[in-house]
């Protein structure tokens, strides 16, 4: 069974926590830092560990050269020779021996310690570094990191001496790395046991400033929820930081300000559209009332069904006019551009309007110029002047003139269209309007007002559909000027705005 909910009231969109911006940031805010621990850890470590090979091979040397100052040869056999009282040398020739290796230029081994018994005396390493040795220039020194059997790393220097009848030996001295490598062990120890501490005080920190960093956006969430059709005009304040936010709440703000205007819109639309057909709707049942109770001959009958036939057909052309424009604002209204030679609609136009203007008196006249064809829609600009010639008709008095002209207008490649009257104008306050749609001026000497107010929406639609623009000038009980300009050519630039002359002091634009 199919199910529908109205839900009333402001729906809110619950945000998944994991989804949520402010975990994320947070996240990325740890993420990042582990990274950065984990690589400065790594730095640390390895330089502590390069740092304590550096110092012991430099000590290694000292040794090997302190080993060679007190080891001589005698007839080939090796001999230390200190003092034994000495309880200094004797310390110092005690650690020399502690890890030590010694073989002749054969390769022999005369002397080792125990240790060096312990890293491996006869080792195929050891074989390997004492012929690699003797092999090598005098005062090459060979480093290695070799263990004892227990595991102990020691720092092995590896170099030859001679005696004084240019006998090579082999001599190796080493250092233990146990005390450095525990120092960085140590490190080590305390580092990865101090990271997870300061990756949940990282992830604290990064939670709540994930958070302030996100109040404002949840303030700007709150205020949107609480917009209505009603408060639209709500303006969210600006932080005044000057930063990202401000520049969507500002956006924001600009947007509901649009929204603001197109509500107003709609709404003086729909009540001026229920006000237009209210009044054709009570006078058809006006009329059917009086067919209904008060009629009694064919005659009457007839006379209430045509005045109600009358009234249906304003109201149909209400509907039409505005089916007809909704259409247009849509897109819907596909324009067929042809080449169009204005010169000759304008003529036709004229022409058709000479009757309707002789019937109220007035003068219509036309200065036709030859100009270039225009891109147009033949019906859509036929439609255009008869808006603006009828409008010129209806708004002039008795004993008027209405003047329409059509030529190349000053900029190269516009055609401009003008319809001049000598009417009753239009008062200043009421020119930037009345391009919108049911906008009408009321007369001043009969206040009453004429029309529907749509056939000046539609010309500007029309106008803009054609890429030109529309002008008017007019001062009250003087006449008005109506300047269309029409694009004719494809280098056609913007025109500029002397193009329109001044005909009077008001005036507004369309484009
Ligand atoms: P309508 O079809 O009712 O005339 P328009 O949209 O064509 O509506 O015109 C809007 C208003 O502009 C009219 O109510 C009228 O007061 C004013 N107007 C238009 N053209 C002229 C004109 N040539 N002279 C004086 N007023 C005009």
């Amino acid at each position: 069974m199919a199910r529908f909910t109205r839900v009333f009231g402001v729906r809110t969109l619950r945000v998944g926590f994991v989804r949520g911006l402010r975990f994320r940031l947070a996240v990325s805010y740890v993420a990042f830092f582990a990274i950065l621990l984990a690589a400065i850890g790594f730095f640390f470590w390895r330089h502590l560990k390069e740092e304590a090979l550096v110092e012991l091979e430099a000590t290694a040397e000292a040794d090997w050269g302190a080993t060679v100052g007190y080891l001589r040869f005698i007839h080939e056999e090796p001999r230390w020779i200190y003092d034994p009282t000495d309880s200094d040398e004797a310390y110092t020739v005690e650690r020399l021996r502690h890890v030590y290796l010694l073989a002749d230029e054969n390769g022999n081994l005369l002397e080792y310690s125990t240790i060096y018994e312990s890293i491996g005396i006869n080792s195929p390493e050891t074989r390997d570094l004492i012929k690699r040795v003797l092999k090598t220039k005098r005062g090459t020194h060979d480093y290695s990191i070799q263990k004892d059997r227990d595991g102990v790393p020691y720092v092995i220097d590896a170099g030859w001496t001679q005696d004084e009848d240019k006998h090579k030996y082999f001599l190796a001295i080493g250092r233990s790395l146990a005390v450095p490598y525990r120092t960085v062990n140590d490190f080590t120890r305390t580092y990865l046991l101090l990271a997870p501490v300061m990756l949940v005080l990282a992830s604290l920190f990064g939670w709540l400033l994930a958070g302030i960093a996100i109040q404002p956006v949840n303030s700007v969430a709150h205020a949107a929820q609480n917009v209505t059709g009603s408060n639209i005009t709500v303006q969210i304040p600006l932080r005044g930081a000057g930063d990202e936010l401000d520049h969507l709440i500002d956006s924001f703000n600009q947007m509901t300000e649009r929204l603001h205007q197109s509500f107003e819109q709609i709404r003086r639309f729909s009540t001026d559209v229920s006000h237009e057909l209210r009044t054709p709707i009570t006078a058809i049942r006006g009329q059917l009332e009086v067919a209904l109770f008060t009629a009694e001959t064919p005659e009457q009958y007839r006379e209430s069904i045509i005045n109600a036939m009358e009234d249906i057909e304003k109201l149909s052309s209400i509907v039409r006019a505005l089916l007809l424009l909704s259409q247009a604002e849509s897109g819907q209204l596909a324009l067929q551009k042809a080449p169009l030679d204005l010169a000759e609609v304008v003529t036709d136009l004229v022409d058709q309007f000479q009757i309707p203007a002789e019937e109220k008196d007035v003068h219509l006249t036309s200065s036709i110029e030859p100009c270039a064809p225009v891109e147009a829609d033949r019906t859509q600009i036929e439609r255009l002047l008869s808006n603006l010639l009828s409008n010129a008709v209806k708004y002039t008095p008795k004993g008027g003139s209405v003047r329409v002209v059509v030529g190349p207008a000053r900029e190269p490649g516009w055609t401009k269209i003008s319809v001049e009257d000598t009417g009753v104008g239009i008062p200043a306050e009421n020119l930037p309007h009345i391009f919108d749609r049911f906008y009408r001026v009321r007369n001043a000497q009969t206040n009453t007002i004429q029309g529907l107010g749509l056939g000046l929406s539609f010309v500007a639609w029309i106008v803009e559909a054609h890429g030109g623009r529309i002008d008017v000038a007019s001062n009250s009980g003087i006449g008005t000027r109506f300047t269309v300009l029409l694009p004719s050519g494809p280098e056609t630039a913007d025109p500029s705005p002397a193009e329109s002359a001044t005909l009077a002091s008001n005036e507004s634009r369309y484009s």
